[in-house]
């Protein structure tokens, strides 16, 4: 059967349900083009609903399903690495790239390897580690990190990115999407034809049958993973559904809630290597066991990282996902990342939210974001991580003698606008504050 049959079958398949408007406000719904794509599909809220009920099979029944999953990728050739943290992970893919000699790999657009920080780790050991997605590509050449987890460039225009073009690779300077497009597909080119490892995440895993699927729009995961003679694949290991059946669901929603389009443009499915290929799968824990041990959280394991519950949050929309400090940002991260680094390290993230409610209303897969929320910041407080310190309390109240006195508040916004104006021409270094600073202006 085609694939496109395949995932048009299925979703004929789910019937008339009741209607989604009633489940989101309408000023959630008008906030984002994505969430029109779902409207149009009559018994949304019956997908959600499936989509939840698979991902809490899966996790309640995770040891089973990655036992098979692990039978059935070896018995089509790819050989399994189990990682229990990113130190771990980083090592193992090091003892590959060292086993082939290369020097250089191409990189598909990974979550979870931007997780453990392989870039870094693989340039610190004298390998070049390319990004190929042209949003990773473009913040790798600027040196900085993925603002948003669909579209990691989202915090630059068109002209900022014809500038960098220009500065890094001698380019012609344009704000032409096009242009700038076939800048990065001319200096990519080169590279996969030479590249020695072709590095790629894992959308979905399959248990049933040992499938990696890939989703992707821009052609670079197809030659990242076809490219080179070695192929290594990295995925966290909450990953998994169970059936080839189960994905047809999620391959519709996953861009319908991600980017706003029916399907991605290109959807791989890899049973196993290609002749006189290698085929690696890393399956990375690094504290999710944890998380999945931990009955109050288990859920947000169930995350297929669409994104949309930072686009429709109003505070990530506002300070951007490089605020939120780690690779996962807004409700998603404010949730997750205590989970995996401990709250004593991210016990700040649950209090930057408004608890409206937004994110909540609008994930795919039912995770009860703003609840959840609302909990890690009963742990951080339980944990006492959240004791006041000094230097808090003399801040805010600073802030508070200002913010309540017409005077002192308008005298501390001249200055304030003087110094943002004047700040370029300073010689002091402001790191990332400058860059928070290039991009707005006080109101
Ligand atoms: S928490 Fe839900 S809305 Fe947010 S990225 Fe994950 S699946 Fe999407």
């Amino acid at each position: 059967m085609s694939g496109a049959k395949f995932l048009t079958d299925f979703t004929k398949g789910l019937s008339k349900g009741d209607g989604p408007k009633s489940l989101i406000p309408t000023s959630v719904r008008s906030a984002s083009h994505n969430l029109a794509m779902c409207w149009e599909i009559d018994d949304w809220s019956r997908w959600r609903q499936t989509a939840k009920e698979i991902k809490q099979y899966t996790l309640a029944n995770l040891d089973n399903l990655l036992v098979q999953f692990e039978q059935q990728l070896e018995s089509k050739g790819i050989k399994v690495i189990w990682a229990e943290d990113a130190d771990e992970a980083n090592r193992e893919i090091l003892k590959i790239v060292q086993k082939y000699d290369a020097h250089l790999a191409v990189k598909g657009k990974s979550m979870v390897s931007e997780e453990i920080e392989l870039n870094h780790f693989l340039s610190e050991h004298g390998v070049e580690s390319l990004e190929t997605d042209l949003g990773e590509f473009i913040v790798q050449l600027d040196g900085t990190r993925p603002s948003h987890i669909v579209t990691p460039a989202l915090h630059l225009s068109a002209a900022e990115i014809g500038d960098l073009f220009e500065r890094k690779l001698g380019e012609r300077n344009s704000a032409g999407h096009e242009e700038l497009t076939q800048i990065a597909r001319r200096q990519l080119r080169e590279k996969f034809v030479n590249a020695d490892i072709g590095f790629s995440g894992v959308n979905f895993g399959v248990a049933e049958t040992g499938t990696l699927c890939l989703c992707e729009n821009e052609g670079n995961i197809g030659l990242s993973t076809s490219s080179p003679k070695v192929h290594i694949a990295m995925m966290g290991i909450e990953k998994l559904v169970p059936r080839l059946d189960d994905l047809p669901l999620f391959l519709n929603m996953l861009p319908r809630m991600g980017t706003g389009q029916k399907l991605t443009s290109y959807v791989h499915f890899i049973n196993g290597p290609a002749e006189g290929t290698e085929l690696y799968l890393v399956l990375i824990d690094n504290n999710r066991t944890r998380a999945l041990a931990d009955v109050e959280f288990r859920g947000i394991l169930r995350c297929i990282r669409c994104g949309l519950c930072m686009n429709n949050c109003p505070v990530f929309r506002h300070v951007g996902g490089w605020a939120y400090g780690w690779v996962y940002p807004g409700p998603l991260g404010a949730v997750l990342v205590p989970q995996l680094l401990g709250i004593k390290t991210a016990w700040e993230l649950p209090f930057a939210c408004t608890l409206c409610g937004a994110c909540g209303s609008i994930c795919p897969v039912k995770i009860d974001l703003n609840h959840l929320i609302l909990h890690q910041r009963r742990r951080a407080i339980e944990s006492k991580t959240h004791a006041k310190k000094l230097t808090d309390t003399i801040m805010w109240s600073t802030f508070a003698l200002i913010a309540t006195n017409k005077f002192l508040f308008s005298s501390a916004m001249f200055f304030v606008k003087l110094g943002i104006k004047i700040a370029p021409f300073l010689p002091i270094k402001f790191g990332k504050l400058k860059a928070w600073m290039d991009g707005r202006d006080l109101p």
